[in-house]
């Protein structure tokens, strides 16, 4: 008996001193992949902020038919974060690039015993298994959803730190606005890392190149409704990221985010929410065309949370009016903006809706342009805007309502039934390390560092059942502990890969 628990010791010293080297050696830095992906080639997550299924139906309705309706996996996704029923945009994409619940705000950070601290990402754990990777959106690049996946902060507002951790991470792809976000240092930071940084439709057409920085808006870029032709759309953006990044052999990691149907969605423009939610649409068809020709290749369409409470139907009863929905021509936030300006409310609104604005409308208008609030205006005119077009928000901010999710392409199936964004991230996670089957016995954590299921050895079992069972604690019992790896008093990816190294090793 003395002998076995020897042998055990001397075990159990010898992991610690091979983790401890693995931690030292590696720090943070996926130049070479230290660990192998055994499963799908290809991940594509596609979020549209805000977009509810009241958004998806009311979109469809005015188009006919949407791509979405073409993903043969769907279910709903729970929404709730550690702050209540109703998230934000940061804790619920933290849930979804790292499978951990966090307070609203939080950036990919969760609070161990009053402690901030860092969670690994699904995109860094793709590129820890030498996967390209890119982000996308229609927002600034340091908002909320694209930061959660490449960047660690406390409060989501921090967007110049978290500029500088995008360009840090060295993500292959960043498409998206934030111009204004990216001084001189996060820039110079940007070039010495070998990104090519773009600014135009013309160069995003045109540029090559292992890192690409495309900023191609001072905020976020314009609506839909208010873009021009050098405007460079959602799709344009996409079709480049996977041009880019599909000629790494190990696969890619891509999250594109429609961002700004949330954004409508607060000002209650329904006209905005179509055509945001249209484009997003449009560029689900083109990632599952992709993956019908690209059979490697995960496709996943869900939503971060719903916005605005939105439903087809009013107090009237009045059908919704799709005609009138797709005649409108401009944001609800460029109608505010003419106003302010000095543009009379009635012709303003007549130029873009072709609505005449009843007396008690015109009221309703100049009673917003005397609040404090800067949004007044804007919300005035959505309500009236989407009463009079048959479709109805119950508020100006976020909603509990449970979310859409869909899937395509291999392991498509467990994406189903009623779920959380902690358990979606799980089950990409293990698609992309195991390809999504794996079976394990389980006898409980052994005594050596790394070892979950006790056979007294590290391998992919340990590194399975670690993800799939422990990832997502922040209180750890004594057992629990010996599967922190990096001993920051939570389970995350990051003990999965480390584990994954000393099988490996
Ligand atoms: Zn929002």
């Amino acid at each position: 008996m003395n002998k076995k628990i020897g042998i055990l010791a001397v075990l159990f010293a010898i992991s610690l001193l091979v983790a401890f080297q693995v931690s030292v050696a590696k720090g943070y830095s996926a130049e070479s992949p230290s660990i192998k992906a055994r499963g799908v080639k290809n991940v594509i997550i596609l979020i549209g902020d805000g977009m509810g299924v009241g958004q998806v139906e009311i979109t469809k309705l005015c188009y006919g038919h949407l791509n979405m309706e073409d993903m043969p996996y769907a279910g709903f996704e729970l929404t709730d974060s550690l702050s209540g029923p109703v998230t934000d945009s940061a804790a619920a994409g933290t849930a979804i690039a790292t499978g951990f619940k966090t307070y609203n705000k939080m950036i990919s950070t969760v609070k161990v015993r009053g402690k901030v601290v860092n969670v690994t990402t699904l995109l860094e754990l793709a590129k820890y298994s030498g996967k390209a990777t890119g982000l996308v959106t229609t927002t600034r690049i340091t908002h909320a959803t694209p930061a959660v996946f490449a960047s660690h902060v406390e409060n989501r507002d921090m967007e110049k730190e978290i500029a500088r951790q995008l360009i840090e991470h060295k993500v292959n792809v960043l498409f998206g606005g934030g111009k204004r976000e990216f001084d001189t240092e996060t820039l110079d930071l940007a070039r010495r890392n070998g990104y090519k940084v773009i600014y135009t439709k013309d160069e995003l057409k045109n540029v090559d190149g292992e890192y690409v920085l495309g900023l191609f808006s001072e905020s976020h870029m314009p609506y839909v409704l208010d873009r021009d032709n050098n405007t460079v759309g959602l799709l344009d953006m996409t079709k480049k990221a996977i041009e880019l990044l599909e000629k790494d052999p190990d696969g890619f990691f891509l999250m594109v985010e429609g961002g700004r149907i949330d954004h409508a969605c607060h000002a209650n423009d329904v006209a905005s929410v179509v055509a945001e939610t249209k484009e997003f649409d449009d560029v689900v068809g083109y990632c599952l065309d992709y993956a019908r020709k690209n059979k490697d290749t995960l496709v996943i369409v869900l939503a971060d949370h719903e916005t605005g409470g939105l439903g087809v139907g009013t107090n009237y009863g009045d059908p919704i009016d799709e005609h009138r929905i797709l005649s409108i021509k401009a944001s609800v936030s460029k109608m505010a903006k003419e106003i302010k300006e000095g543009g009379d409310p009635r012709e303003v609104i007549k130029k873009y809706t072709g609505l005449d604005l009843t007396d008690e409308e015109v009221e309703k208008i100049k009673e917003a342009m005397n609040s404090d609030n800067k949004y007044a205006l804007g919300n005035a005119i959505g309500e009236i805007l989407s009463e009079r077009v048959g479709v109805r928000f119950i508020s100006h901010i976020h909603t509990g309502n449970p979310v859409p999710i869909m899937a395509y392409g291999p392991g498509q199936w467990y994406f189903r039934g009623f779920r959380h964004h902690v358990d979606t991230s799980k089950e990409i996670a293990d698609i992309m390390l195991f390809g999504g089957e794996r079976s394990v016995n389980a006898n409980g954590i052994g005594v050596i560092k790394g070892d979950a299921d006790g056979d007294y050895r590290i391998d992919l079992d340990d590194a399975y059942i670690t993800l799939n069972y422990y990832v997502g604690k922040t209180t750890l019992n004594n057992d629990e502990k010996r599967l922190d790896m990096d001993n920051n008093g939570i389970i995350d990816y990051m003990d999965v890969i480390k584990i994954m190294e000393m099988a490996e090793s």
